[in-house]
């Protein structure tokens, strides 16, 4: 059976719903149908601006941000959205202590409103380091949709593992 590593926290039925959609290649069609909308944030200096228009609207208290970039060595399931263990703790305390905000470049190119997702859960780092209770009424306060977009962002990369989107532009390419 194919294991689904960003979808390990959630109970067997819903990951054996998620492996039937897999196996009946509907995946894509179910995520593009759901996320057309795309983002024209493409840059560190736009990805800046995005955060801090965020931040003025939820978190105007918040400490102010430091640097904000798409950081390409960035592994979303280890750094990004944290695996609920130690290793998110870290990851928590190590954004509060910097108020720097990387987020992993495979959102440039994804759907608008996984990339306000990530913002946002970076956003709530900066007051609650664990990915506890509080941690997560704050995200749903900046976005009230914050855990189906969550679920649908571990679609989207479980899709992006299994159709790597590099193969398909070289092949365009040439
Ligand atoms: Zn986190």
């Amino acid at each position: 059976m194919q294991s689904l590593k960003y979808l390990g926290g959630y109970p067997p039925d819903v990951q054996a719903r998620v492996r039937e959609l897999i196996a009946q290649d509907r995946l894509d069609a179910l995520l593009a149908a759901k996320y057309a909308d795309a983002h024209t944030v493409r840059n560190d200096g736009q990805l800046y601006t995005y955060v801090q228009a965020l931040k003025d609207r939820h978190m105007r208290k918040a400490a102010p941000l430091g640097k904000v970039i798409y950081d390409g060595k960035l592994q979303v399931m280890k750094h990004a959205l944290g695996t609920h263990t130690t290793i998110s703790r870290v990851h928590g305390g190590k954004l509060k202590a910097s108020r720097e905000i990387r987020i992993a470049s495979v959102f440039r190119d994804a759907p608008a409103a996984f990339l306000r997702m990530i913002v946002v859960h970076e956003l709530a780092h900066m007051k609650e380091a664990e990915h506890d209770k509080a941690f997560y009424q704050l995200c749903t306060h900046m976005e009230p949709d914050y855990h189906q977009l969550e679920f649908d962002l571990r679609l989207y990369l479980t899709h992006l593992d299994l159709h790597p989107p590099g193969s398909a532009t070289e092949a365009r390419r040439r």
